[in-house]
């Protein structure tokens, strides 16, 4: 299959680790240059080394963060192909444990950067008849308790993806998500570390992923995003993709 991604310049939000890491390096084995915005510059180093990439060390949070991001980036290329909005972080601010003002920080820091550089990279997209790829979260349709702020955030995205993908339709510039549930990534080991036996915990989630009973790869990911990005795509508009191992619809006595 020609995903037709050679030379396709791509904007990734927290690019260079995780999730975001392994579609920077499945879109470079596709010959199309992942723009990596990630403030991690050792792991992003590695996927430079990997072939035409680039990355703006920043980390997102104000307008004017994503306005620069876009403006380095058509510098650079002098185009955008497509957005993957994928930057974010559990960070359990909760209904109890939490406040309003940790809750406006926790909704401000997961979700508004995937609106700024939507908006910003809008002008590029519109010309390229680009594509979006925003990754939310499970939690965003089956709660976790004590995560307010992270919830709301991943709730919106999916929002925002149906009323984008209707906004855009003039333009036929295609947006999509892609909901993950449990996935082994720098973030979700910070996340395992907290509880007192890891392990145990760690064993109790995957013997309930129903498909292998095994966490997913973030190449797994990585691939449904990428397939949304390319040619092969672009009837598929406003539609929220689970690639959970049917962690969030299947049965959960299996
Ligand atoms: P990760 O391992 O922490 O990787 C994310 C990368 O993004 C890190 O390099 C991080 O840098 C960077 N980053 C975070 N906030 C940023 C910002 N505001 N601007 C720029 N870069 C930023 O996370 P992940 O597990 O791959 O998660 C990626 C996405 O998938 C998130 O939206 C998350 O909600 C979603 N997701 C993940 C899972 C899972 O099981 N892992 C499940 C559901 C949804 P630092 O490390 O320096 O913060």
């Amino acid at each position: 299959m020609n995903l037709n991604l050679s030379n396709k310049v791509i904007l990734i939000s927290g690019g260079a680790k995780g999730i975001g890491g392994a579609i920077s390096k499945g879109l470079i084995a596709e010959g199309a240059i992942p723009v990596m915005i990630d403030p991690s510059e050792k792991e992003g180093a590695e996927i430079l080394a990997l072939g035409e990439a680039f990355q703006i060390p920043v980390r997102l949070f104000d307008a004017a963060d994503s306005e620069n991001v876009v403006k380095i980036t058509l510098e650079k290329y002098g185009r955008i192909d497509g957005l993957v909005n994928n930057a974010g972080a559990n960070d359990s601010v909760g209904l109890e444990k939490g406040s309003p003002e940790e809750f406006e920080k926790s909704v401000a820091k997961n979700l508004n950067h995937y609106y700024h550089l939507a908006h910003y990279a809008l002008p590029s997209l519109k010309k390229s008849k680009g594509s979006i790829v925003n990754i939310s979260s499970k939690t965003a349709v089956t709660g976790q308790g004590g995560t307010s702020g992270y919830t709301a955030a991943k709730g919106a995205q999916l929002s925002l993806t149906r009323e984008w993908a209707v906004e855009l339709l003039p333009y036929e510039i295609t947006v999509n998500a892609v909901i993950p549930a449990e996935v082994y990534t720098p973030l979700y080991e910070n996340w395992i570390n907290t509880f007192e036996d890891p392990k145990a915990k760690l064993e109790s989630i995957t013997a309930k992923i129903p498909l292998g009973k095994r966490m997913t790869k973030p190449e797994e990911i990585a691939a449904m995003a990428i397939f949304l990005l390319s040619d092969q795509a672009r009837h598929i508009t406003g539609q929220h993709l689970y690639v959970d191992g049917g962690y969030t619809h299947l049965d959960r006595s299996l």
